[in-house]
């Protein structure tokens, strides 16, 4: 099993963080972190109340208010946006330090969450390319990975991405990697998507409990196929800590294999042919707010 760490807020970044790398190192686990390192307009979500159905009902089943505090809820509306990676810069390289992937996750999230899909090829490269100019500016070298905010993608932030040299990306909810396709085209960025569900989707769906949450993923992992599991810094760094380290601890005892995604991305860029295509669509899932971008349908690849 791939873990794929989102971080979304400077709070996740700061304090977040620093928990997930003590829980991970004491179960000798290698993870893939993904940093969103622009201004933290978090406060700007709570707006999405107005347009987005099941926003509020997840922000009350999941308590949100009690995974971002208060603080983070007003920033970017009535406090200024702080620039994440800016802020703690010593936290990056203390994530890389230890062995696990570091990969960006956007400039904004916020706006790329609410917004990517009427941004121009310009401000799409823009987003991304001020994300990598920070990314180096803590790490010395560009991101090779990137994981969409809210998991939305587009035709055009897949050609961004193909352009500015990123190996693979984990943009999408899927069942296995593949090459994206939007219409005729297809993406030369490899996908490698999340294919389980994140904890806040599962809590209070279907009288699920968070101590149930190891259960619920060991089963899906039954399959014997890879399986990638997106957690949050702010909610299993936060309040749901000890949640995800009785899942490592189940995983350990059940003899559960964790990569990072990158070497996995490696090996399969090796055979790239026998990686299939198929179109993304976008899709409400169980638990979840909005749409987001889902492997579809395969597709015969273009040669
Ligand atoms: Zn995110």
């Amino acid at each position: 099993m791939g873990i794929k760490v989102d971080v979304d807020t400077l709070d996740g970044y700061r304090h977040g963080v620093p928990v997930l790398l003590e829980i991970l190192e004491d179960r000798g686990v290698k993870a893939s972190f993904f940093l969103a390192l622009g201004p933290d307009n978090s406060g700007r979500a709570i707006w999405r109340v107005f347009r987005q159905q099941g926003f509020l009902q997840k922000m009350l089943r999941t308590r949100a208010p009690a995974i971002y505090g208060l603080k983070t809820m007003c920033y970017g509306t009535v406090l200024p946006a702080p620039l994440i990676g800016a802020a703690a810069p010593e936290i990056a390289p203390r994530i890389a330090a230890a062995g696990h992937e570091v990969g960006l996750h956007g400039y904004d999230h916020v706006r790329w969450h609410d917004h990517l899909l009427g941004m121009s090829a310009g401000e799409v490269a823009r987003e991304v390319g001020r994300a990598q100019e920070l990314f180096a500016a803590l790490l010395g070298r560009g991101a090779r990975s990137f994981a969409a905010p809210g998991w939305q993608c587009s035709q055009l932030s897949r050609a961004v991405l193909a352009t500015q040299g990123f190996l693979y990306a984990s943009d999408t909810r899927g069942v296995s990697p593949y090459w994206p396709c939007f219409g005729g085209s297809v993406s030369r960025v490899l996908e490698i998507p999340t294919t389980l569900p994140t904890l806040d989707e599962l809590l209070g769906f279907n009288g699920c409990r968070a101590q149930d949450f190891s259960e619920l993923i060991l089963a899906r992992l039954e399959s014997g196929r890879p399986q990638v599991l997106t957690i949050h810094a702010e909610v299993e760094g936060g309040p749901y800590r000890q949640e995800f380290a009785r899942l490592l601890e189940r995983c350990r005892q059940k003899g559960v294999d964790f990569f990072r995604l990158e070497d996995w991305a490696r090996e399969l860029l090796q055979d790239q042919a026998a990686v299939p295509a198929a179109r993304v669509n976008l899709q409400r899932l169980p638990g979840r707010a909005g749409r987001v971008s889902c492997q579809g349908t395969p597709e015969a690849k273009p040669l």
